[in-house]
Formats: structure tokens, sequence, C-alpha cells
């Protein structure tokens, strides 16, 4: 075991404080990587507030990491000593039921070990990312492209799988017309995945002032939400919606802009339950779906896609002691599109 620098959340109601995390000894399958950047994903913040259960506190949260690997077990066939590697928000599953051996390991049906606030198979409670090193499994270890930054390629192993796999999944591409609910850290990387995919991108915000930037990362149409003309305007329209945002939408209006065989994808999650209305989906045989992260085969697809397309996060990085002022921030929206740890900050 190792103990290493990281910041921790002690309670639901206080900041988050300098503190440090057990690491276990590397096994023979495992992969210990000196973390470089850690990304602040939307679920960091509902998690370390209790407001997604209850939370095993001192917790240490962050399930967007990459760094270098500097130490592997003497089983380990798929990394090396120097290599350029990402963990996202799981760091193991059962890999014997029918989802898992399929690749979906997300969907694993005993639960995948997620990177932080599981419990491990040694029966400890895991710790994430916001911190100097961590210890993980090879198989659940991605690698990096060295065309892709450390610190914008942090927030694709959240942010950038979360949409990717939707986006995959219901054959975004040439000839379908696929918006975005959302221009958040989920929703600019859903904008550049969906239109590298080669579909044709819209995207739906409560305002215009991220219009520019939509835009920028090749989007075609951009409307508010606010106005009541964008729902009337753009009636049966796309096949595919991918809903980014958090917060309680009116579902029924978002459905009504799906045209035949359409589907609306929740990949934001309200804290409560969203009324449905049958109707909607009846109008046009739609379908109201809901999808989480993806596979690991998958992820490694999401980061060798996004090199090849010149795809990254947009980010902003901050050091080890204005996470608390970032998470303000990431509740006003006031960020574009992720903040990322400088770990250094925290050596
Ligand atoms: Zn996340
Ligand atoms: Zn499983």
């Amino acid at each position: 075991m190792s103990t290493v620098n990281a910041i921790a959340a002690p309670s639901a109601t206080e900041p988050l404080v300098r503190a440090t995390v057990e690491r276990r000894a590397v096994g023979p399958r495992d992969v210990l990587i000196e973390i470089r950047y850690a990304g602040i994903c939307h679920s960091d913040i509902h998690t370390v507030r209790g407001e997604w259960g209850k939370v095993p506190y001192p917790l240490t949260v962050g399930h967007e990491i990459v760094g270098q690997v500097t130490e592997v077990g003497t089983e380990v066939t798929k990394h090396t000593v120097g290599d350029r590697v990402g963990v996202g928000c799981m760091v193991n599953s059962c890999r014997e039921c029918d989802n898992c051996r399929a690749g979906h390991e997300q969907y694993c049906l005993k639960g995948n070990i997620q990177t932080y606030g599981g419990i491990d198979r040694d029966g400890t409670v895991t710790q994430g990312g916001y911190s100097t090193h961590i210890v993980v499994d090879q198989d659940f270890v991605l690698r990096v492209p060295a065309a892709i930054p450390y610190e914008t390629a942090a927030p694709l192993l959240c942010a950038g799988i979360t949409t990717y796999s939707p986006l995959s999944h219901w054959k975004a591409g040439p000839g379908r017309n696929v918006a975005v609910v959302g221009m958040g850290g989920l929703g600019h990387m859903a904008v550049q995945i969906a239109v590298a995919m080669g579909a044709e991108v819209t995207v739906l915000s409560q305002t215009l002032s991220k219009q520019d930037d939509g835009l920028a990362f090749g989007a075609k149409h951009y409307h508010a939400t606010s106005d009541p003309a964008t729902f009337k305007e753009l009636a049966n329209t796309f096949d595919l919606i991918i809903n980014t945002v958090s917060a309680p939408i009116d579902i029924a209006a978002y459905l009504r802009l799906l045209r035949l065989d359409g589907t609306l994808v929740a990949v934001g999650a309200p804290p409560e339950p969203l009324p449905v209305q049958v109707f909607a989906l009846f109008g046009a045989r739609r379908s109201f779906a809901g999808s989480s992260i993806g596979g690991i085969a998958e992820t490694q697809e999401m980061l060798d896609f996004c090199a090849e397309h010149g795809i990254s996060s947009q980010v902003e990085v901050i050091t080890a002691d204005e996470v608390n002022e970032a998470y303000e921030r990431v509740l006003k929206s006031d960020v574009r599109y992720r903040f990322v740890i400088d770990i250094n900050s925290l050596r």
C-alpha cells in the first residue's frame, strides 16, 4: 500500500480539502498511474454533496483521469511503463455476465465497480482521480493517443464516452439530423463527435450566449429553448436528440421535435423522475431512451476516433486549491467547457 496526496470531501456540506488516500500495492494485473490531470464532472459535485445517495466520507472523487504508467504488475501485457493512459468512470466489473461478455461492462448485471465511492474487490471504498496516483486493473485502463494533449484528453473519459456511445448506437452519421440539448461539458463533446460522424447538428441551448462556440464546434444550427418559436419551427425535425441537461425539462416538448422513429436519449440525470406524455411517443413512433457511459472497448474506440478527427475537450486548467471555486462555477454553467485539475499542484 502507499499513501498519496489527494483532494477529499469530508462531508456533504463542507468544502473539499487536501487529504491523502491509500492505494493498494500493485498486483500482478495492476497498473500504477501517475495522474497528470483530472477533469471535474458534474457527477462529482452531485456525489460529494450527497445528492445521489449515501456517500462513504471522506471521499476523493474524479473519474476523468489521465496520466503516465509508472509501474506494471508481473502479468500485465496491455500497458508498459511510460504509456499515456486514462481511466474513466469504472475500474472493474464481474466480467462474466452477459453484458460484460458482450463488452458492455458499464451495464454489468452485478454492477460495475465505480472509480470512486464503489466497493472494490478487496472490500475497500474506491477513491477517484483528484489524487497523484491510482492503481487500476490493466483491463480498465485506456490508451490515450499521443495526438491528444493530456489536459484536453481527461474529459473524454466521461463526457466524451457518455456522448459518443449513444451517438454511435443510434447511428449519428451522414443524412441524419441530430440535436444536442445543452452546451456544457457533455454538450460541447456531443456536438464535435456528431459532426465528425457526419451528422447535421443542431444545438438547443437555453440562450444564444454560446452560439459562436457551438458553430465553431461544427453545429449547423443553434436555437434558444427559451424561445417558444423554437419548438414550433423544429417540430418533426430530428432523428436523434441527445439530452445532456441534468435539470428537469419538458420531455413531451422535446419528443415532438423528433421525426418518425426518432429517439430522445437522456445522458444527463436529474434526481427527480421525469413525467413522459405517452401521446408524444405515439405521434411518430418515437422512443425515449437512456444511455450510460460506454464499454471499455468502445471507450478506446472513442479515444482513437477523437485523435483521428482532431477532437478534444475545451478546458480551463486549475490548481488543486481552486476546486471549490470551480464547483460553484460549474453549478452556474460558468465554464467553457470543462475544468481540469493540474495534478502537479497536489505533489
Ligand atoms: Zn462524469
Ligand atoms: Zn458483469
